[in-house]
């Protein structure tokens, strides 16, 4: 179903965003660069975007009152988690553009419709996901092939950072992985040999024009992005185009709205495997906002204000580190006793740092509390001052 295509939303128009987390307060920080108001609809009272939005409507992502109140007063709304419901955006999206829409947030939010939406349209992106099978019953286990094991059995729905995930050597694994899960419907991937992981960016406007990051490459550290540079220092230019490419196809293909990240594998053999599609900014994107002409918040600023979309060149190389929780404890300090503050003051005299804390006053273990970018003229460089940092934060 189409949405109508309301005027364009110039400043200081109101946008609205569904979810309080530190994406929304990203997301809220570019707005307001540009001269909008900021509405965030978040149940939590403190939150990061809260804490910068100019209005906090506090409801939950159901609350048709709350969701009224957001569409009542925004020229365009938008989300900042995938785990939105699609049927507040739909609700939404009766009386002011939203973007992205119901449609495409439903398919990402579930593993098995994005699935088989990339499987859909392999023909155009030319890429295709994981081997693949849905585990919902005792005969789906007792029907599983040797060829999806050793394999990862994943929740369909509202996994995160590793979260909801097994790894499974046979189909007794698979067994007491369903079974330890609860039995909800599950997705078990077979396991590929990883060479590297990338991540494409993308954004497409309501006129169906699309632009594409450079491809970013990612290291992960117990399922949780820890660091992503750009450019891939393993990144053939050959898979990067082929990668970019597919991302175009895949938001044509969805006729999505907005920005969207979606990661891939890049297998031992070179092959390009599709994994998952977030629709929203990502986290791999943060380089953007100190390494690129528009930041990947601006850029949804732009899509869902149905503005032209700006320039994705990036002027610097990049490495972005995720802060987590776990740099204000000491090694043998437990959650909860908080045993010391890291030290900015030799983080900032770093060349090229760009520190971004997300207002988080409770720091937990594995909890993103911030990110930091560093900047520079070389990658080598780059690297060279993230090494530092990390030596820093121990
Ligand atoms: P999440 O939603 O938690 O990010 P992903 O599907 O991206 O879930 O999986 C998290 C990580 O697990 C990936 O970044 C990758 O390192 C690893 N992984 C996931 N699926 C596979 C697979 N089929 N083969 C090998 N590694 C995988
Ligand atoms: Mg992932």
């Amino acid at each position: 179903k189409l949405q109508p295509i309301l005027p364009q939303a110039n400043p200081p128009a109101w946008l609205g965003v569904m979810g309080g987390g530190q994406l929304g307060r990203m997301f809220a920080q570019a707005a307001q660069a540009m001269g909008y108001q900021v509405a965030v609809l978040e149940p939590s009272e403190d939150c990061p975007a809260g804490q910068v939005a100019q209005r906090l409507v506090n409801a939950g992502y159901s609350d048709n009152a709350g969701l009224d109140a957001l569409a009542a007063q925004c020229a365009a709304v938008t989300t900042e988690f995938e785990n939105v419901p699609a049927d507040s955006l739909s609700r939404l999206a009766q009386s002011v553009f939203v973007a992205p829409n119901a449609h495409g947030v439903s398919v990402a939010q579930d593993r098995v419709a994005e699935k088989r939406f990339f499987v859909s349209c392999a023909d155009k992106s030319g890429v295709l996901p994981a081997p693949h099978k849905v585990i919902a019953s005792q005969e789906d286990i007792d029907a599983i092939s040797d060829d999806l094991l050793p394999g990862i059995l994943k929740t369909v729905r509202m996994g995160y950072d590793g979260k909801g995930q097994v790894r499974v050597k046979s189909r007794a694994d698979v067994q007491a992985a369903f079974e330890s899960m609860d039995k909800v419907t599950c997705l078990l991937e077979k396991m590929l040999p990883l060479a590297y992981e990338v991540s494409v960016l993308t954004a497409r406007g309501h006129d169906g024009e699309s632009v594409v990051y450079p491809i970013a490459e990612n290291v992960h550290r117990d399922g949780i992005l820890f660091t992503t540079t750009v450019p891939g220092p393993n990144v053939s230019e050959e898979s990067a185009l082929k990668a970019q490419k597919a991302a175009q196809a895949i938001v044509a293909e969805l006729g999505y709205v907005g920005v969207l990240c979606i990661e891939f594998f890049v297998l031992t053999d070179g092959s390009l495997v599709v994994n998952e599609m977030a629709p929203r900014p990502h986290n791999s994107g943060h380089y953007t906002i100190d390494a690129c002409v528009t930041s990947q918040f601006a850029q949804q600023v732009r899509a869902m204000a149905q503005l032209p979309l700006g320039d994705v060149r990036q002027h610097s190389a990049a490495v972005m580190l995720n802060i987590l929780g776990d740099v204000w404890f000491t090694d043998d300090s437990e959650v909860g006793d908080s045993a010391r503050e890291p030290a900015w003051n030799e983080i900032l005299a770093l060349p090229g740092a760009n520190l971004h804390l997300y207002g988080k006053d409770d720091p937990r273990r594995a909890r993103k509390m911030g990110h930091l970018t560093f900047i520079a003229p070389t990658l080598a460089q780059a690297q060279q001052q993230l090494n530092a940092a990390c030596a820093v934060l121990g």
